[in-house]
């Protein structure tokens, strides 16, 4: 049984940084200029953003109910008000809620065990950083034990569907919103608890990734002194640089940002050799930009049409109505009128998807009960780097068809 007053928990609201979140850093570490953009007047939340968030609401209160935590910051409700003030509660949160209770308990037990010593666990702790006044974020979990000298673990639960590693096989580098919760939790805690190893662990529920990256202390303290304040001295200049790369998806000024456009103009220019066909070679060296370029093309195009919906009027380009449909408007008249005639009003009877059985089924009874009728499909086929961790498709050759 984990010893309450050897526990702590701080549940303060999610505050993150604006100019230097720790989840932008990919930005900001790369492109000083961003640090400007990213001032917080343009954030916009989304659906899947607010779901994320209350994924993470529910999670904390289960762990922080099944180890019986101290909440410092405010009073610990029990999980039935929680749930009440989530306002997209849903059988799926419940599911990635309980799944990384477990993941965090299963993973303090098993630390503990091999250590017979209390670790220190925080869920929710919002970290001050010291590199700027506006710089913080909130550390999902963070966990030290006395395992190997003294292990620092920080979890992270992702909610969304793009995968997510704690290292990147094609920069060679820790992720680098882990490092920096794992380096402000270690100086929080330093003087208090020795800390030799550094664990950073994705809780990718949705997608099966769980992925983690190990280190020595030293390694995350490099990070610090070669990538991490270097970086931000570069934002704090009179003209801070820009620096385009796949990063700029997250950046505030994606749209409008003037290095960006330059650098997919750059690309497309290539197109513009005067050469007939493209050779292997070409079109290789081609495909590492793509997705930039069309991650580019879909940011202006949505900034334009969200401007045209404002009101503004684009010198050259003009809102239409696409193509329109006909719509049932009264379903009752449509199935009385054909009735009184013979005709049968009614579509084809279909059955539900696997999700939508599942849960009407229950999760534990979906195998026992349907499972002999359903496979797996392989997933669309999609050309991606040889450094991208999944295994190869089995093609048949050119040449051998
Ligand atoms: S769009 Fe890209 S290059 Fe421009 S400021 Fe943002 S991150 Fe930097």
């Amino acid at each position: 049984m984990v010893k309450k007053e050897e526990l702590q928990m701080s549940r303060s609201p999610t505050i993150h940084s604006r100019k230097y979140s720790p989840s932008k850093s990919s930005t900001w570490l790369n492109c000083p200029l961003s640090t400007l953009l990213n001032d917080g007047s343009n954030q916009e939340t989304n659906p899947q953003a607010e779901f994320g968030t209350q994924c993470h609401e529910l999670g904390a209160a289960l762990i922080s109910q099944s180890l019986n935590l101290i909440d410092y910051d405010s009073e610990v409700k029990p999980i039935e008000e929680v749930i009440k003030d989530l306002d997209m509660y849903s059988e799926e949160m419940q599911e990635i809620a309980d799944g990384y209770a477990d993941f965090v308990i299963q993973t303090i037990e098993f630390e503990k065990k091999r250590t017979d010593t209390e670790p220190l666990i925080v869920i929710e702790q919002h970290l001050d950083m010291d590199f700027d006044d506006d710089a913080g974020g909130t550390l999902d979990c963070g966990i030290i034990s006395s395992l190997d000298g003294g292990t620092l673990t920080v979890i992270d639960l992702k909610t969304g569907r793009t995968p997510v590693y704690a290292f990147d096989n094609e920069s060679g580098l820790f992720n680098s919103q882990l490092g920096i919760y794992a380096l402000y939790f270690y100086k929080a805690y330093k003087d208090l608890y020795p800390i030799k190893k550094v664990r950073l662990v994705i809780y990718q529920p949705v997608i099966n990734n769980t992925n983690n990256y190990e280190m020595p202390i030293e390694e995350l303290l490099q990070f610090e002194s070669n990538v991490l304040i270097p970086a931000v001295k570069r934002t704090k200049v009179e003209n801070p640089e820009a620096h385009p790369g796949k990063y700029c998806r997250y950046c505030a000024g994606k749209a409008i940002c003037a290095k960006r456009a330059e650098a997919n103009k750059l690309v497309m220019q290539a197109l513009k050799k005067p050469v007939t066909t493209m050779t292997d070679a070409d079109i290789e060296a081609l495909l590492p930009h793509l997705d930039e370029v069309f991650q580019y093309a879909k940011d202006v195009m949505e900034f334009a049409i969200k401007k045209a919906l404002n009101g503004h009027k684009w010198s050259k380009y003009k809102l239409v109505h696409n193509k329109g449909s006909r719509k049932i408007t009264d379903e009752e008249g449509v199935i009385k009128a054909c009735e009184q005639v013979g005709i049968d009003p009614y579509g084809p009877k279909k059955v539900a998807g696997i999700t939508e059985l599942t849960k009407r089924i229950g999760k534990s009874k979906v195998d026992g009960l349907i499972g002999a009728y359903i496979n797996m499909q392989l997933g669309s086929l999609v050309l991606v780097p040889k450094s991208d961790p999944r295994e190869e498709a089995n093609i048949i050759e050119e040449g051998d068809k």
